[in-house]
């Protein structure tokens, strides 16, 4: 049995048939992890005996005659820095290698109560602050099609475990990209919510104003069933919403879901400008054309700002992050410096050894923009440019019911290729970045292959909680790309 013929849909109608136990499915997942985790490094944690438990529950309830519940026997990854109570959360960072997690976050709670397996837990970039997966202390992940190649980032690991069919589904985080542009690098689906769409109860922060967990799954049917399991108002998350969760699959079934006429289709000049990979800008044309022939008219929108975004969010997210981190001192939790004997040397030293280079980077930087004398200049002036952009992202909407711009500029990139440039890597951030700083929900679907196959994505945006929207306009276009 392999994985990668099977989506949720399918698997589930196998499970019902008998055709198969989830604890077969489980196997399958296990082998295909052991099979092709040491090349890619994809999971940090594999978790065999909890796996094969939660499947033989899923085949006692099925023998029962009990229903299926929504993610019933699906083998799901989660990634390593959303809490799994009696489990290692490590960031992929030497600050919390041996950290146990005491508590399960919310999403991941929610995803169990719906009867998902979960078989691992995902490599990132050191606590998500990357774009490639080079960033984690445990080494990089490598793309399932080209072991050369990066798989994107932060949530790299999740990305690979599904496009190597480890699993048929995984969690990711994003901040300003982490599970859209690395869907986008290996071909998969990836999902952004609206901020507090999702709690972040029991995901480790990076910037709290930022981040979002969301799906990466094989289809935006499988991202909309799983969406709708982790949405929600959670009382352990303030920022949580009170919105009501849509069933998310409710238009994603027949023929007549597939029409797009009425729809309006927003497409920003803005987004196809310098830096564009003309191999990312020609399917994302053709997805557009595709969009047309469906019945969508497509619309010029203007995005005037978002040539700040990256600028913006790296000032933002830094800051945020320089205040997060500050809990990592050798003193409550996570790596203790050895042999100190000052309370200075024991905070410095313990935050100089567990941190990596990047992660200080971002610290650095954070704390410079929120210091004395910086902080008008450069915090509170991105904020200012932060609620410009998403005014940005009003006016287009006014015109539009979603808007389409490729997830990154360019295919999956060689390892080693932006390392010694931190800021060609930032670059790569420009279409995804936008979306958290404005909190509106972001999809990126697979639209086309390069000249040297690999996968490229497009993204749909919506209006804050439309994510209904971008999963419609996402399933009509994977659905016509597919006949
Ligand atoms: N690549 C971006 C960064 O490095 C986004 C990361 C994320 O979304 N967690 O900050």
């Amino acid at each position: 049995m392999n994985l990668l013929d099977f989506d949720i849909d399918r698997l589930h109608t196998a499970l019902q048939a008998r055709h198969c136990s989830a604890a077969e499915v489980c196997r399958a997942a296990l082998a295909t992890i052991e099979q092709r985790n040491p090349a890619l490094n994809a999971l940090l944690s594999i978790l065999p005996d909890r796996a094969l438990k939660q499947a033989a529950d899923t085949d006692a309830r099925l023998a029962a005659g009990a229903p299926l519940r929504p993610l019933e026997g699906v083998p799901i990854v989660i990634k390593d820095n959303q809490c799994l109570a009696g489990t290692r959360t490590t960031c992929a960072s030497q600050m919390l290698a041996n950290y146990m997690a005491t508590y399960t976050a919310t999403a991941v709670a929610r995803l169990e109560a719906a009867g998902a397996v979960i078989v691992g837990k995902a490599n990132l970039d050191e606590f998500a602050m990357g774009s490639s997966n080079e960033n984690s202390a445990f080494g990089p992940v490598r793309h399932p099609l080209d072991p050369n190649r990066v798989p994107g980032g932060s949530s790299g690991g999740s990305a690979a475990a599904v496009a190597a069919g480890m699993c048929l589904a995984a969690t990711g985080s994003d901040t300003g990209g982490s599970i859209r542009q690395p869907a986008a690098f290996c071909g998969v689906v990836g999902v952004k919510p609206t901020y507090g769409r999702v709690s972040r109860y029991g995901l480790v922060a990076f910037g709290s104003s930022l981040d979002q967990i969301g799906p990466l799954t094989r289809t935006v049917r499988d991202a909309a069933r799983m969406l709708r399991v982790m949405a929600g108002y959670d009382e352990h998350d303030a920022t949580s919403s009170l919105h009501a969760v849509p069933d998310y699959l409710a238009e994603l079934s027949g023929d007549a879901d597939t029409d797009l006429r009425g729809w309006r289709i927003g497409v920003a000049q803005e987004a196809f400008g310098a830096g564009l990979d003309p191999a990312v800008e020609l399917a994302v044309r053709q997805a557009l054309k595709t969009f047309e022939a469906l019945g969508a008219t497509l619309v010029e929108v203007s995005l005037p700002r978002l040539g700040y975004a990256i600028a913006d969010y790296y000032i933002i997210a830094t800051a945020e992050a320089s205040a997060n981190l500050a809990r990592f001192d050798g003193v409550r939790y996570g790596y203790r410096a050895p042999d100190v004997t000052t309370v200075h040397d024991l905070y410095a030293l313990s935050r100089e050894q567990g941190f990596g280079p990047e992660v200080k980077r971002r610290i650095l930087l954070g704390t410079y923009a929120l210091s004395s004398g910086y902080y008008d200049a450069y915090y509170l002036k991105a904020q200012k440019v932060r609620t410009l952009l998403r005014r940005d992202f009003d006016r287009a909407f006014e015109q539009c019911d979603v808007l389409v711009t490729p997830t990154a500029p360019t295919p999956a990139f060689k390892l080693g290729e932006k390392t010694d440039d931190p800021l060609q890597m930032y670059l790569s951030d420009i279409y995804t970045v936008t979306l958290n700083l404005a909190g509106v929900p972001g999809m990126s679907l697979p639209c086309g292959k390069s000249g040297e196959g690999l996968p490229i994505g497009l993204q749909i945006v919506a209006p804050a909680f439309e994510e209904s929207r971008m999963f419609r306009a996402g399933w009509a276009l994977e659905h016509a790309l597919l006949q």
